[in-house]
């Protein structure tokens, strides 16, 4: 209902990445367009919206940021001392983005994730602390944190210690979401300390999990999200819990899980500029010919009729890719080519050479983050390979689908949520139980078998591309869930 005359709703949004300016994963694509969506949501309501995002200054920014301005000196205190940084500013999709920068040798801003926890924790400790110091420096006082993941969970655990005290804060509620629970910051306690933040106590909560950053934030948090309903799920039994399943069962009432959408103007077959043939769900006879075009680019022979498989992935044992590696193989007496690109484990990244060594006229390895061709694979590919482990949303499926590339996946986690396997006549993709080879290779093959079967095939791709992945009903979502916080901040 519209209510123009209502205060706009002010929320902080902090992420480690967000596309055009930091991509890694699906996170970057999540906290690239889901600001931009839910301030179109709120628009169409009449609801006002004011959204100011917050990132890290990575050093490996995909944009020239000479035109930022500077738009505050930021202060955070330590146990001994002060630790310093510079918050520059600029305006994307009409929404201000910050961009937080500690100064001096512990920046460590070199590369968005390190291998190295302590580099880690000095840059996303301090962005997390400071990106509160921000909202006061510019005095904007938030009604809503929406803090994603660990890099920025000590802003969750922060603001609830500072709410009883700091009468800046006292009204400003908060929502952690997660992407990849197991992910928690671990090996950070040294700096937590450094920065006077101590350990925490909750109902359920293990010994191990009082000091880590998402453990902190988890316990802190006003409200949990997580990236899918089936996750928010999981999140609650022993495979997927992570070892936190007593502390989300005592957060049970406060945990929900919305699923994540995409940028479908970013990931449109219709307008695509990266691909050499744009078509849609009505002109699917043209898809080939993108099929043929990077046939050609790999130098791989130009048979349009053999299934070209794609998979674009991080290299992690998550992913699954093992049973990529061992299934081919198995199933090399079948008609396929094989175009992966990814990067990550090295000990992955060697594995799959080996595999393109094995199969050179048939399997194509691009050990790179390179998006422009992940648009050219997602149009060109017959059959999409995501037999994740487990999977919180995923993105990779559903940007597969809308090109008509069908998935065989895992059903976990957002994967069930988002692809039907049966009945068959309402199938968009393939989905397996169990992460093993042979239940894998059996969806593979069925696969396989149903590509020779041309009119059914194109039916399950038309109604793959025709689903609505677009942000709008979860936008609604976190909106509503934003303003029943808000009203319980009152
Ligand atoms: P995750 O966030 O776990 O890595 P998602 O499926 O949610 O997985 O999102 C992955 C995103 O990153 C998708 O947009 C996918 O196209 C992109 N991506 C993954 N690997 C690469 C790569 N090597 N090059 C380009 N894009 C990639």
């Amino acid at each position: 209902m519209a209510n123009g005359s209502q205060a706009p709703l002010k929320v902080l949004f902090l992420a480690s990445e967000a596309e055009p300016f930091y991509k890694v994963g699906g996170l970057g694509d999540y906290a690239g367009s889901l600001p931009a969506a839910l301030r179109a949501v709120a628009e169409k309501e009449g609801r006002p919206l004011d959204m100011r995002v917050a990132l890290p200054f990575h050093q490996s920014i995909a944009v020239d940021p000479s035109g930022f301005k500077k738009a505050a000196h930021l202060t955070v205190p330590k146990r001994r001392g002060t630790a310093k940084g510079i918050a520059f500013q600029t305006t994307f999709n009409n929404i201000p983005f910050y961009f937080i920068r500690r100064s001096g040798k512990a920046g460590g801003f070199e590369r968005i994730y390190s291998p190295d926890p302590l580099q880690d924790a000095r840059k996303y400790i301090f962005y997390s602390l400071a990106s509160l110091r921000l909202a006061e420096a510019l005095d904007w006082q938030p009604d809503i944190l929406h803090a994603n993941d660990w890099h920025a969970a000590v802003a969750v655990h922060q603001l609830k210690r500072l709410a009883p005290v700091h009468p800046f804060f006292r009204d400003t509620r908060s929502l952690l979401v997660v992407h990849n629970l197991p992910y928690m910051g671990g090996g950070t306690e040294d700096v937590l300390n450094e920065f006077g933040l101590p350990p925490v106590d909750a109902e359920g909560l293990p010994a191990w999990g009082r000091h880590f950053p998402l453990t902190m934030g988890l316990v802190a948090a006003d409200h949990i999200a997580a990236v899918s309903p089936s996750y928010a799920q999981e999140l609650l039994s022993d495979e997927f819990g992570s070892g936190l399943v007593k502390f989300f069962e005592s957060r049970r009432e406060r945990l929900s899980g919305i699923l994540n959408g995409i940028d479908t103007h970013l990931w449109d077959p219709r307008t695509d500029s990266h691909i050499p043939e744009n078509y849609s769900a009505d002109s699917l006879e043209r898809k080939p010919l993108n099929k043929a075009s990077l046939l050609q680019t790999l130098g791989l022979p130009p048979d349009t009729e053999r299934p070209l498989l794609v998979a674009i992935t991080r290299l992690d044992v998550q992913k699954g890719v093992d049973l990529i590696l061992s299934a081919m193989p198995a199933l090399k007496d079948l008609p396929w080519n094989l175009a992966v690109l990814g990067s990550g484990s090295p000990g992955y990244e060697r594995d799959f050479s080996d595999l393109q060594a094995a199969f050179p006229g048939r399997v194509r390895v691009s050990l790179e983050f390179n998006s422009h061709l992940a648009h050219q694979l997602y149009a060109a590919g017959d059959i999409f390979l995501m037999p994740s482990r487990y999977e919180p949303c995923g993105l990779s499926q559903m940007i597969a689908m809308r090109y008509g590339c069908l998935p065989v996946a895992r059903a976990v986690g957002g994967l069930r949520d988002t692809i039907q396997d049966v009945p068959a006549d309402a199938r968009t993709g393939y989905l397996f139980a169990d992460a093993d080879e042979a239940s894998f290779s059996r969806a593979l093959r069925s696969a396989l078998a149903d590509f020779g079967n041309r009119k059914a095939w194109q039916a399950a791709q038309v109604r793959a591309m025709r689903q609505d992945f677009s942000w709008e009903q979860s936008a609604r979502r976190y909106l509503d869930l934003y303003r029943e916080l808000r009203t319980e901040g009152k």
